[in-house]
């Protein structure tokens, strides 16, 4: 029996690494420059966590989650998102408080039942960061400049910010007022979950991934018109910051986010060489989710964006990410003893700094020496029974081509690759 991975989950290898290991490192610096620190919140949580905090009816909830009975009777489901994890870990360890802001980063594999194609998955990974502990708009800026700045790093172009308010509970149903009458007219026309949607959670329906639906909404009057005092002039100031950071966007008024616990600020972040799925990064403001959680009044703001869409854009707009590995030194041995010693050998080497390979199989000189060429090996090692006899080693410097014998102690060989080395790097 052959065995696949599950439809909607892949395997990460060879030169696609290297990508990972790039958007790993430059988002780590970029956070740790922002004093963000890492949470690294369990892989799967109570079910109830995503049902109170992403919201019943989002699709998330409703269509998307792994959710299963473990074999305690408790009902847990593999985290579709990171946002209410952070949320229920801050509380949980009392992180945020005192009037102080609070900044973690997150990241690894979140899961969702979704119908897989090019650049979704049902196993994908995300990085997020969560600002938590205060309602300044100055923080949703901060927000969008780290996501900006991240993607510019990794040289990333053809990006728009799309930017848009949910309101919050004061001015919500005034929006929600506004669509229902937006979409009245067309309602029979939308397919049967919007049909729900329109009673139980109106905003909802902008999700809908149906792209029938999609054409309705073409023409929707702006959200950011009938806000409160208090969310207008958030949004408004938002918009001064970003001006001022040199930050573009453009005002969206059908971007809602499918989780419910936004307010205020949503947006997402968007590539124009992903096709389909061309949002790569999304988030937003959540006042209310602390105290959904059972936490206190804690304001919050945070994004997360896509791993796997990230490395694809990266290559779509043919960005390298190469990691060499060139062996510093290939050790090629003739016989048993001389394995023996070439084995300790590369390890002393290797606990110095050093790269190094050894041929594992009894192969002839000239095999070992053809594969450290293939290797692209700095130098080879030689080790045989004479130079055993003898307390020496051959060591050939494969780039000029020049060989010396050095006495076989581990301080003397090293000195002598670190100089191929250091020389080669001129
Ligand atoms: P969300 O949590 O839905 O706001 O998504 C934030 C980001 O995660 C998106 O902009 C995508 O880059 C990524 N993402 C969300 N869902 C998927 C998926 N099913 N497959 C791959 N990436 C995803």
């Amino acid at each position: 029996m052959k065995y696949k991975a599950p439809r909607g989950t892949r395997d990460i290898y060879g030169d696609e690494v290297a990508y990972w290991h790039l958007i790993e490192k430059v988002s780590l610096e970029l956070f740790q420059s922002y004093q963000y620190e890492e949470l690294r919140t369990p892989i799967f949580e109570q079910t109830g966590l995503f049902c109170s905090g992403i919201g019943d009816q989002t699709d998330i909830v409703s269509k998307e989650m792994y959710t299963f009975e473990d074999k305690g009777g408790r009902s847990i489901t593999l985290r579709p998102e990171g946002t209410a994890p952070v949320v229920r870990a801050a509380i949980e360890n009392r992180l945020v408080g005192n009037g102080k802001v609070t900044k973690l980063f997150y990241r690894g594999p979140m899961f969702r039942y979704e119908r897989p194609q090019a650049g979704r998955y049902r196993q994908f990974h995300q990085t997020g960061v969560e600002l938590l502990g205060s309602i300044s708009p100055l923080l949703d800026a901060e927000i969008i400049l780290v996501g900006t700045k991240l993607f510019s790093k990794l040289g990333l172009d053809g990006l728009t910010v799309h930017l848009n308010s949910v309101g919050c509970p004061v001015c919500r149903p005034v929006i929600r007022e506004q669509l229902k009458s937006f979409i009245q007219a067309n309602l029979d026309n939308l397919c049967s979950d919007c049909q729900t949607r329109f009673d139980k959670n109106p905003l909802r329906i902008l999700d809908c991934k149906n792209d029938k639906c999609q054409k309705y909404f073409l023409g929707l009057p702006s959200s950011t018109k009938v806000l409160c005092q208090d969310c207008k002039d958030h949004f408004n100031f938002l918009i001064e910051y970003l001006e001022a950071a040199n930050i573009e966007y453009t005002i969206d008024s059908k971007l809602v986010r499918g989780l419910d616990y936004y307010t205020k600020t949503v947006f997402e972040i968007r590539s124009n060489v992903l096709g389909a799925q061309n949002a790569i990064c999304g988030g937003g403001r959540y006042d209310n989710l602390f105290k959904q959680l059972g936490g206190s009044s804690i304001s919050a703001v945070g994004f997360a964006f896509g791993m796997e869409r990230t490395v694809i854009a990266m290559q779509e707009q043919g960005i390298k990410a190469e990691e060499e590995h060139t062996p510093d030194v290939y050790i090629v041995t003739l016989g048993h003893p001389a394995k023996i010693r070439g084995f300790v050998l590369l390890d002393f080497l290797r606990e110095k700094g050093l790269e190094g390979k050894l041929s594992e199989e009894d192969r002839s000189l000239n095999a070992q020496m053809k594969s450290a060429s293939k290797a692209n090996a700095k130098a080879a090692l030689i080790l045989g029974e004479d130079e055993l006899e003898k307390g020496v080693a051959i060591i050939k410097d494969l780039k000029k081509r020049e060989q010396v014998e050095v006495e076989l102690t581990g301080d003397k060989i090293y000195e002598s690759l670190l100089e191929i080395k250091r020389k080669g790097a001129n």
